[in-house]
């Protein structure tokens, strides 16, 4: 999820309705309904219930389908694109360099529509748009879920934790393990020094900054198998 900062396209009125509404939500919980009416999650709109998207927002929003690369998960124009592959194809990126990685899957396009989803869930202590996001990861990773023997988040470094005060990559990675139904090894990987915002650099110097910066601890590191991570950091 790259990016730094979020967008302030809102007016001062409804910044503050969303700062209320967000308060309301951590203090009240199940009362919110009957105290704040639910709107979309990233616009003003009344919506059946809490944490979902109107049809114009949800309309807006770029899904990641089928075909894609079997490996980076970039999607195809057409199912012949690509190069043939047993399973699929994949992209000319990804035949000429192979991932270190087996297969990568995205839900949405990085655009304005998903920004408004994403920044303020990474960056705005939207820790609410969890639920949604991870509802989406699981339709676009179905088949790696599927497969995986269990889920673990990419870490943050801990100066970054006490600072942000929560992993989004972790309530991500919980979530996607109860719809998968599979086991969530929070503490598996850790990040071993702190690395610069990742938002605006290519593959390569991304690749160049994580280079050693994550391990698996130990008493995880025998744990085999294949895992599946969500990304966020
Ligand atoms: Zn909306
Ligand atoms: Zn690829």
């Amino acid at each position: 999820m790259p990016g730094s900062g979020w967008p302030e396209t809102d007016s001062a009125p409804t910044r503050a309705w969303r700062w209320l509404q967000h308060g309301a939500r951590r203090v009240a919980g199940g009362a919110l309904d009957a105290l704040l009416p639910p709107h979309c999650l990233t616009c003003d709109a009344a919506v059946d219930r809490q944490g979902s998207l109107c049809a114009a927002c949800f309309g807006g929003l770029s899904f990641v389908t089928e075909p894609c690369c079997q490996h980076c998960g970039v999607p195809f124009p057409h199912r012949c694109a690509g190069i043939a592959v047993p399973g699929g194809g994949i992209c000319p990126a990804c035949a000429q360099r192979p991932p270190a990685f087996a297969a990568a899957r995205a839900a949405l396009r990085y655009d304005a529509a998903s920004q408004r989803l994403i920044l303020p869930f990474k960056h705005g202590d939207r820790t609410e748009f969890a639920d949604p996001l991870a509802r989406h990861m699981a339709r676009a990773g179905a088949a790696l879920l599927a497969r995986a023997d269990l889920l673990a988040p990419v870490p943050l470094h801990w100066r970054r934790l006490l600072s942000r005060r929560y992993n989004q990559a972790a309530l991500l990675s919980a979530r996607l393990a109860r719809i998968a139904g599979k086991p969530h090894v929070p503490d598996l990987l850790r990040r071993q020094r702190p690395t610069p915002p990742l938002g605006e650099r290519g593959a390569a110097e991304r690749a160049a900054v994580l280079e050693g910066g994550l391990r698996a601890l130990p008493r995880r590191g025998g744990a085999g198998g294949r895992t599946a991570g969500a990304a966020g950091g």
